[in-house]
């Protein structure tokens, strides 16, 4: 990651077609069973290479639906190892390799002007 959907998401379907990597499914496909959107954070790339800002988060007209997660490196593997065991994520398993694709086996780009402080607080996207 990452962002990250909360339940403030009221599933109008203005984000899903914006992400370029195909990180956003949506409240029917849900892998934690929330009843709003969802983003993969093994997949999310916060747009980097892509555009300037999360294009979900432009796209979005609910304030508050999308907030910055932490990175997905190596230095947050245990964050999101244990929000997977606890339900807050569920990320893919490569059933070939039989592993949780955790930030240990596969880091994604993010955004490294955006501080700690706004991802730890879960600030809201400003765009
Ligand atoms: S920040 Fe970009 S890559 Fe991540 S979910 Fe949103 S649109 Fe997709
Ligand atoms: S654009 Fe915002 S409110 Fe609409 S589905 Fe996506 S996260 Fe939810």
């Amino acid at each position: 990651m990452a962002v990250r959907i909360t339940d403030e998401c009221i599933s109008c379907d203005a984000c899903l077609s914006e992400c370029p990597v195909e990180a956003i499914v949506d409240n029917d496909t849900n892998p934690t069973e929330e009843d709003y959107y969802y983003v993969k954070p093994e997949s999310c790339v916060e747009c980097v290479g892509h555009a300037d800002a999360p294009r979900c988060a432009e796209a979005c007209p609910t304030e508050g639906a999308i907030v910055w997660d932490m990175p997905y490196t190596v230095e947050f593997n245990s964050y999101y190892l244990d929000g997977h065991e606890n339900g807050k994520y569920k990320i893919r398993i490569n059933k070939k390799k039989e592993v949780i694709m955790t930030p240990d086996q596969k880091e994604m780009p993010f955004k490294e002007d955006i501080s700690m402080n706004l991802r730890e607080s879960g600030a809201n996207i400003a765009v």
